[in-house]
């Protein structure tokens, strides 16, 4: 971009900005003295040519950040639906105790002798994780719901490998149409073969084909409860009760977990991992890749193959077990490591603080009072959207493009429009099983005026829908950016900046 698009094309105070490298300036923001001559010991390798960094003075690199900032819209902005998300306020308090320098200023290489107090915080957020999953165990470790699900997929095999015989030899894995895509990736990924089992017409898990499909070869059933079309499903019981008949394991995507909260154990419904979005549920803020953390409740069957380092609780007090050797000792066959450290220390002291300042009748709270608003949303919205399925949600209310289809728009026309009226737009396309999917999650910490805000902006877009198309097909108008080619940008990515 050349300076002068830059100036056209800030407007008020929204600014246009440069790229780093095309603000290159000559400047530096530091001033070292020139190296005396030495001898380099680098073999001959080292660098011939100049590294091709922007050279940008301390004021310079400040604005830049702060002008990105500024284009960014987040959830201390406003309403963020979207949908599987869980986009929910973070409490400040959570950012001071992590804050702490007890907790932000220790390193992971220090002596173990030297953070008990860490220790001790993550045996208490997993002791409270324990108490509201149902489930003994908790691995602490993964760094995000996916990873989690790596981690949750990877106890199942080694329970099936230690078991030996047939069961070693497992390969299926059952998961829903509705599954979030990171579901089927995991199972892949470990070199299962995935089996997707249809919805009923009242979006729930077609109890009658999972059956069919049931024998000695499955390994696992993979589902989300509540699932991703915000529906609770019922059949949980009977579902873990006929995969544990064949001897395979029962695995729940756990990021809806927020729609429960403090009402249901996933324990008692016979689920034997699943993961926690601590970014999620716990309200560490998420969002632009991370940071996340994905601890994993694991039942009686899977607890022993929890991975490296953990924290146990022995005679002498807490203990970080880091080896396999030391893990034996304690009669746990950890299946390996997943990452170098112990978790996100920070999301970790960001989620016990929050259920510590909830307590337990502020958690039941949160769970219900995030359904009660998506069912606000969903019953003060379907005369003018379609909805998906025609019943009671849970935290988050699911549409179809059914009546915008109708008038010529799209989905897509339909969030592009939310945009230029300062709003977020929900979760689009996603659950892939309803057409034009539209999947709105407000949380709990929407108060009532912020949501009759949103449903009235809705219901006037979805209004005018049907009388002015042409302007859908437009939007955004007010956007920075209007129309990206996503499939371009994902089939060609340009990754430097000269182009
Ligand atoms: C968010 C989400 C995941 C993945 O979690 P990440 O923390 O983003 O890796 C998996 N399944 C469902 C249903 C989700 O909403």
């Amino acid at each position: 971009m050349s300076e002068e698009t830059k100036q056209a094309r800030s407007k008020g105070l929204h600014l246009e900005e440069l790229l780093l490298f095309e603000i290159d300036s000559d400047a530096c923001g530091v001033d070292m003295d020139e190296p005396e001559d030495f001898t380099p010991r680098l073999g001959g390798l080292q660098r011939k040519d100049a590294i091709g960094l922007p050279g940008l003075s301390e004021p310079q690199v400040m604005r830049h950040y702060s002008r990105l900032a500024r284009q960014n819209y987040s959830i201390d902005d406003g309403i963020y639906p979207l949908g599987s998300c869980t986009m929910k306020h973070n409490p400040r308090l959570n950012e001071k105790m992590a804050r702490l320098p007890g907790f932000a200023d220790i390193h992971p290489l220090q002596p173990v002798s030297s953070v008990p107090g860490a220790l001790r915080l993550m045996e208490a957020l997993s002791e409270k994780l324990r108490l509201l999953t149902g489930m003994p165990a908790i691995a602490m470790t993964p760094r995000a719901g996916a990873h989690g699900e790596l981690c949750g997929m990877m106890a199942i095999r080694s329970a099936l490998e230690s078991r030996g015989g047939e069961a070693a030899g497992r390969k299926r894995i059952l998961a829903p149409e509705s599954a979030h895509g990171t579901n089927p990736a995991t199972a892949a990924m470990l070199g299962f073969e995935v089996d997707p089992i249809r919805a009923t017409s009242r979006g729930e898990i077609d109890f009658e084909e999972l059956r069919s499909k049931l024998d000695s070869s499955v390994a696992a059933i993979m589902i989300t409860n509540p699932n991703t079309c915000g529906l609770f499903e019922t059949q949980m019981i009977e579902i873990a009760d006929a995969i544990h008949d064949v001897g395979g394991y029962l695995y729940c995507d756990g990021a809806n977990f927020n729609a429960i909260l403090g009402r249901v154990r996933p324990g008692d419904l016979g689920v034997d991992a699943m993961h926690i979005n601590l970014h999620k549920t716990f309200s560490t803020p998420h969002g632009g890749g991370g940071p996340g953390a994905g601890p994993v409740a694991l039942s009686e069957r899977l607890a022993s193959f929890a991975p490296l380092p953990c924290v146990l609780s022995t005679q002498d007090g807490l203990r970080l077990i880091e080896t396999q050797a030391d893990a034996h000792e304690h009669g746990a066959s950890p299946f390996g490591r997943l990452g170098a450290f112990h978790g996100q220390m920070g999301m970790f002291t960001r989620a016990l603080t929050y259920i510590l300042s909830h307590g337990g009748d502020g958690l039941r709270q949160v769970s219900g009072d995030a359904v009660l608003n998506a069912n606000y949303v969903r019953a003060s919205l379907q005369d003018v959207l379609e909805v998906a399925f025609d019943r009671i949600c849970m935290h988050e209310a699911l549409f179809s493009d059914g009546t915008l289809q109708a008038d010529g728009v799209s989905t897509l026309d339909f969030a592009k429009a939310m945009i230029d009226r300062g709003v977020h737009p929900m979760t689009m396309y996603f659950p892939l099983v309803v057409h034009g999917a539209m999947l709105i999650e407000p949380t709990e910490s929407e108060s009532k005026a912020s949501l009759d805000s949103f449903i009235s902006l809705m219901r006037e877009l979805a209004q005018s829908s049907a009388e002015d198309k042409k302007a859908f097909a437009k939007a955004p108008l007010h956007a920075p950016r209007k129309r990206l080619d996503e499939t371009k940008a994902a089939r060609k990515p340009v990754l430097s900046w000269r182009g």
